[in-house]
């Protein structure tokens, strides 16, 4: 992509009615813009995030089983009256039609998959099924002031999966379990699971923390476990606060390290829904034993967006974001720094050329009328990991920087190319 045709440019100061570092972060390096509080347009630097980490969460939920559909936005008012969640979810926003009739925005969708799921599941055999979407939710949230930590409209992974019995439930719930630890590490977050309040549904779910100066969530865990990640062991213990049946500087009854309490930002959270909405509905199946009953149900979300604002809230320095490699919006930045003449240009034309060939994603700042120091200020604030430069100094090599060191080096196109592919 060339920079000189992008659509969404970077900006010197952030609009001064955004306070949270993501939103000043993603606004002022042209990823976001807000339409209205807690609602933004993402622009394509932002999208192309956006869609990383969205195929991350998928490529993780089809390998678990699951498949993807998407659900309508506008729901079925008599089936949130069904549950009771018409006038219990605070959250819920109402749309009023001209001919008066009312619709729930769709802030999650137990309400549309489980009649949807008695019109397939009859047997059995019809068991266990996991289904899921990656799509924007709408919530009435009171503060919208941190950016695409809280919004109004945002995006979010959820999986609902239909099951035989508890046994069969709880053998997915640690499936799942894996498949989120492993995608949270592919993002590049440390996601700390915690254990919390299952709410109405049950006694205890799991939440995903990221430890985080603006999450709204405070967790009381073993600082061991930041150690210990995936597949390597090391003491695993982690309460919401909220619900801890433990304090701060008490010592941790797995390891007897003292525990630490920090905030943290909830990135996704799975938890058993039980009987609750399949007894509502009358989603039940048909034995071994030809009896009826309920089918069980477990429900998995991530908050697709709220990761988008976590990782820039996450990874930064004074200059800008520091992209991990799997979500960058390119692989490189290519700078060509302009000789007046046509020499210069032509090279980083044509490197820029040859590393599309070779399937590197590349941002191209082809600017004719920027300084160099401009167009450096620029690559840090946007954060591709890896910084290219062609320029009158590098002579027939390329200088290569990444995004998170200050070291430089020379090196030709043959080897810029083996490093990248
Ligand atoms: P929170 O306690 O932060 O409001 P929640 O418990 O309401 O979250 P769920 O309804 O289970 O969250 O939604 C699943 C995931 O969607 C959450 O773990 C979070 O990552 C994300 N999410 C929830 N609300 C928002 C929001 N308003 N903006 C962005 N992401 C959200
Ligand atoms: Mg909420």
């Amino acid at each position: 992509m060339r920079y000189s045709k992008l659509f969404g440019k970077t900006i010197k100061n952030a609009p001064s009615d955004e306070v949270a570092v993501n939103a000043k972060l993603l606004t002022k390096a042209g990823f976001i813009r807000k339409e209205i509080a807690g609602v933004y347009n993402f622009l394509p630097l932002g999208l192309r995030v956006l869609n990383k980490i969205s195929n991350i969460v998928r490529e993780e939920m089809n390998a678990i089983g699951g498949q993807e559909l998407e659900l309508t936005t506008l729901q079925n008012k008599q089936s949130w009256e069904k549950t009771g969640r018409w006038s219990s979810f605070d959250v819920l926003f109402k749309a009023k039609s001209q001919l008066d009739i009312e619709y729930p925005l769709g802030p999650t969708h137990e309400e549309v998959i489980v009649p949807l799921a008695k019109q397939f599941v009859n047997s059995y055999k019809d068991l266990p099924l996991y289904v899921y979407q990656i799509q924007t939710k709408f919530r009435d949230e009171k503060r919208a002031q941190s950016g695409l930590l809280r919004g109004r409209e945002f995006l979010m992974k959820d999986l609902y999966s239909f099951h035989t019995d508890e046994k069969d439930f709880e053998k997915y719930y640690e499936i799942a379990k894996k498949a989120y630890k492993k995608l949270f590490q592919r993002l590049g977050l440390d996601a700390i699971e915690t254990q919390a309040g299952g709410g109405t549904f049950s006694k205890f779910s799991h939440e995903y923390q990221v430890v985080a100066e603006a999450g709204e969530d405070e967790i009381i865990y073993c600082p061991a476990f930041a150690k210990a990640s995936v597949g390597k062991p090391g003491c695993h213990f982690s309460q919401n606060q909220e619900i801890a049946g433990v304090k701060e500087n008490e010592s941790c009854p797995i390891c007897q390290k003292k525990l630490a309490k920090a905030k943290a930002i909830e990135v996704g959270n799975i938890f058993p829904l039980k009987t609750k909405f399949s007894e509502t509905f009358g989603l039940t199946y048909k034995g071994k034993d030809g009896k009826e009953n309920p089918v069980v149900m477990g429900c998995y979300g991530i908050g697709i967006s709220r990761l988008m604002g976590t990782i820039a809230e996450v990874y930064n320095d004074e200059k800008g974001i520091i992209w991990p490699k799997s979500v960058a919006p390119y692989q490189v930045h290519l700078i060509m720094i302009n000789d007046k003449g046509l020499r210069i240009k032509k090279r980083a034309d044509e490197v820029y050329e040859k590393l599309q060939k070779a399937g590197i994603e590349v941002l191209y700042d082809d600017r004719e009328d920027v300084s160099a120091g401009g167009k450096f200020a620029d690559a840090d604030l946007i954060g591709i990991p890896v910084r290219l430069v062609v320029s009158e100094k590098t002579g027939d090599k390329i200088e290569w920087k990444k995004r998170s060191e200050e070291k430089t080096e020379f090196l030709s196109e043959e080897e810029l190319i083996r490093r990248l592919v």
